[in-house]
């Protein structure tokens, strides 16, 4: 999942597992503390009902942390695909 910030990025596509992640942009993340960390804003469809979800993921990370929607998700559970 790494991908530069740079603007022209925006509306990249690539594949996890099978499954078609879109990139919207860089965001900031800012945690209780009121730390602010740079994160990557990703959409994709989720792997069981097919719903547009969206998933904020940290910028060296080798994997989205979700891959189904609110409405489905299932930590721990694998997709079925
Ligand atoms: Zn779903």
């Amino acid at each position: 999942m790494r991908v530069s910030a740079k603007k022209e990025a925006i509306g990249y596509a690539t594949k996890f597992k099978g499954q078609e992640y879109r990139f919207l942009g860089p965001t900031t993340y800012v945690n209780r503390r009121g730390d602010e960390f740079l994160t990557f804003h990703w959409e994709a469809n989720c792997a069981d009902c097919g719903d547009r979800f969206e998933v904020l993921v940290k910028p060296f990370s080798e994997s989205p942390q979700k891959r189904r929607c609110n409405n489905c998700k299932a930590p721990g559970k694998r997709v079925a695909s």
